[in-house]
């Protein structure tokens, strides 16, 4: 009954979220999830089964060309089964979005107002939230996939300064690495491993674990390959290894929809006995599960240090006002009414968490 917990908790670190956002000279990090892997491996599809519906530009070419911040929040199911979900970006104010064909186009529009036309690059985020009945409260970012070769108007250093902007996000001891490699790839030849590596080279922080696309899995005779690579026998991870089965460019074609495709892969795993063993780490409700209770944990972790950085930015902050002598409608006295709003967050946030504990300790 992990679940509630997440629930109770995550909104309050996307309201937090949202308000670091307007603060231009924000230095605190949140935690969040940040997918990572070479492009094509994979990411957008592990995204679009987290969120159950197709949203995201894909394709074969490179798609993700600005990093996406996509915020996931649970919303009550209807008791007629009417159920909405909708879509809101930052940059669109008041707008609801329901068709989710409509939030591709515009997340293609904004990257192309940003990053152009021409397959250039952007490190300017795109914010969008999902709300839904059907997910889990949890925070991903998308990321350009790692390409070595230049296209269009890509500079010369492009997989350096895609590496760069990756590499922005994952170092951050706050951010949870989800690296993508495909099932038919090498393992140890894995980008997504590699650049989770150089953001942890001593193996302490931050975590990271592998979603290990389960491409063609079911007409590779690597059965037993498979297993041990979820177990973490072959290159161990912290958090460990969840298998998943997504769509292939095929099933793309003809139309599976993402509930259909969940539905095939629930069968493929249930028909091959040699998942048994570790059911526990196989299928995207497995890895939203998991997401939830690694962040959670992750959450509980970095906190205090977040509150300690919100007062300390407080206690300057007031200093500058003594200077002026009063409070005025500066950007100062505005920050300090947010950061203001921020303590209470953090504050009600860790009483929650608390009280959680004694709950748990006490059942
Ligand atoms: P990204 O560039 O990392 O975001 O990768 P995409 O999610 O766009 O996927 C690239 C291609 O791989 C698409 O044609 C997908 O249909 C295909 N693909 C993704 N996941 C799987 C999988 O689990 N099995 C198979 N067979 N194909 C997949
Ligand atoms: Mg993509």
């Amino acid at each position: 009954n992990v679940a509630p917990l997440g629930h109770n908790v995550i909104p309050v670190v996307n309201k937090l979220q949202d308000i670091f956002a307007h603060l231009e000279s924000s230095s605190i990090e949140l935690p969040q999830v940040a997918v990572v892997g070479s492009q094509s491996s994979g990411k957008s599809s592990v995204l679009e089964a987290l969120v159950g519906r197709d949203f995201l530009p894909r394709g074969s070419d490179i798609c993700t060309r600005r990093p996406l911040v996509l915020q996931l929040l649970q919303i009550k199911r209807k008791p007629d089964g009417t159920d909405e979900e909708y879509g809101e970006f930052l940059h669109v104010p008041g707008k609801k979005y329901y068709d989710f064909n409509e939030i591709r186009r515009e997340i293609q529009a904004e990257t192309d107002r940003e990053a152009g036309g021409n397959k250039g690059v952007s490190d300017k985020q795109i914010r969008l939230k999902i709300f839904s009945p059907n997910v889990l409260d949890i925070t991903l970012v998308d990321l350009p996939g790692i390409t070595k070769v230049p296209v269009g108007d890509q500079p010369s250093d492009i997989e350096a300064r895609i590496r760069t902007m990756i590499m922005s996000y994952i170092k951050l001891p706050s951010c949870l690495i989800l690296a993508v490699t495909p099932a038919n790839a090498d393992l140890a030849n894995s980008d997504a491993l590699q650049i989770a590596g150089n953001a942890d080279p001593d193996g302490k922080l931050p975590n990271y674990w592998c979603d290990n696309k389960g491409a063609n899995l079911d007409i590779m005779d690597r059965g037993t390959d498979a297993r041990n690579f979820l177990l973490g026998k072959v290159i161990p991870l912290r958090l460990g290894y969840v298998g998943v089965v997504n769509r292939s460019q095929e099933d793309i074609m003809r139309n599976r929809t993402i509930k259909d495709a969940l539905v095939a892969e629930e069968k493929f795993f249930r028909s091959h006995p040699v998942y048994n063993e570790v059911a526990d780490r196989c299928g995207v409700p497995q890895l939203a599960k998991k997401l939830n209770q690694i962040l959670v944990q992750h959450i509980k972790t970095v906190l205090p240090g977040l509150k300690s950085r919100i007062s300390a930015t407080l206690v300057s902050l007031a200093k500058e006002h003594a200077s002026y002598g009063e409070i005025t409608e500066s950007k100062a006295g505005m920050g300090a009414l947010l950061l203001n709003i921020l303590s209470k967050y953090s504050e009600a946030f860790c009483s929650m968490i608390e009280g959680k504990n004694e709950e748990m300790s006490t059942a």
